[in-house]
């Protein structure tokens, strides 16, 4: 008689099955969209989370329209996951179209915002290409100094869309994990927040969502994401809130990443309820806590 005796690493294999690695679901900008909406109502910003539902809007609209960009080959995705690397690290990937996407997204904004607004989206449907690619490259560097902040959301949200076909075409166990866990593993971006899930493996366990590709990680909860820390890990909210939304912080290095729990409220979306509790991150500020989420439909400090 043989006995099979489980080793420790089988057993973490085993216990492990868990899904590390969350690429977008096909209605990821719709559902955005949609809690915009809902956020909206009564709200403080109202008109600039109407904007910003119109665009997770048109978003959805270009992402359903299909691929338009190319894969890496095969041979460079597995490259990539044998040396740890992200396979769709903006650097050297091909974006076509990116252009199109960017000047349709715009015309489909432009009726949603005051004449001031209109026109301050106007360099980007005049704009060369080469003007386009500069202020792509700016929000890739988060160099927040130099990109236009009026067409920051919508260039940010074309970028999305293509990334996201991209990400999409992927599969899971051709990713390697994370070497640090405050980057995409997809694509090697920022999160904008993180967000536990409910349902499923995945109940209870918390990703990071990507500011670029809408792929989410998974990283223990009070964990610091941006440093590793677990020692003293602190959560904020707003007084008199629901709590939906957390500010997670970390004593050592002085950050905070927002934290979206959806088994508070299960509509909630690691975007836009990020984007609706701006509030929370006044209150963080005075904590003296640096953001370390990254939100393109709205470039703090420049609304
Ligand atoms: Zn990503
Ligand atoms: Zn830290």
């Amino acid at each position: 008689m043989t006995t099979t005796l489980m080793q420790p690493g089988q057993i973490e294999a085993a216990a492990g099955n868990i899904p590390e690695l969350r690429l977008p679901p096909a209605d990821v900008f719709r559902v955005r969209a949609r809690r915009f909406e809902q956020l909206a109502d009564g709200h403080a910003m109202a008109d600039y989370l109407r904007f910003a539902a119109g665009l997770a809007h048109a978003q959805q609209g270009l992402l359903d329209a299909g691929p338009a960009g190319e894969l890496p080959a095969p041979g460079r995705i597995e490259q990539c996951r044998e040396h740890g690397m992200p396979p769709l690290a903006p650097a050297g990937l091909a974006r076509p179209a990116w252009h199109d996407t960017a000047r349709a997204l715009a015309r489909s904004v432009q009726p949603l915002l005051t004449p001031a607004g209109r026109s301050a989206l106007q360099p980007l449907l005049d704009g060369q290409a080469a003007w386009l690619d500069e202020q792509a490259a700016y929000l890739f560097d988060n160099d927040l100094e130099h990109v236009d902040a009026a067409v920051a959301p919508v260039i940010g949200a074309a970028l999305q869309v293509h990334w996201t076909q991209l990400a999409r075409r992927l599969e899971p166990a051709r990713v390697a994990r994370p070497e640090l866990p405050n980057l995409c593993p997809v694509c090697g971006s920022h999160p904008v927040s993180s967000v536990v899930r409910i349902g499923g493996a995945e109940n209870g366990l918390r990703y990071l969502h990507c500011t670029l590709c809408s792929s989410e990680w998974h990283v223990v909860r009070a964990k610091c994401s941006n440093c590793d820390n677990t020692r003293d890990i602190g959560y904020y909210h707003l007084e008199g809130g629901n709590r939906v939304v957390e500010a997670e912080s970390c004593p050592e290095c002085r950050t905070y990443l927002k934290i979206v729990h959806l088994e508070k409220y299960p509509q909630a979306d690691p975007v836009a309820d990020d984007l609706a509790s701006l509030t929370l991150d006044l209150l963080m500020d005075e904590t003296e806590h640096t953001r370390s989420g990254i939100n393109w439909y709205l470039i703090h400090g420049h609304p």
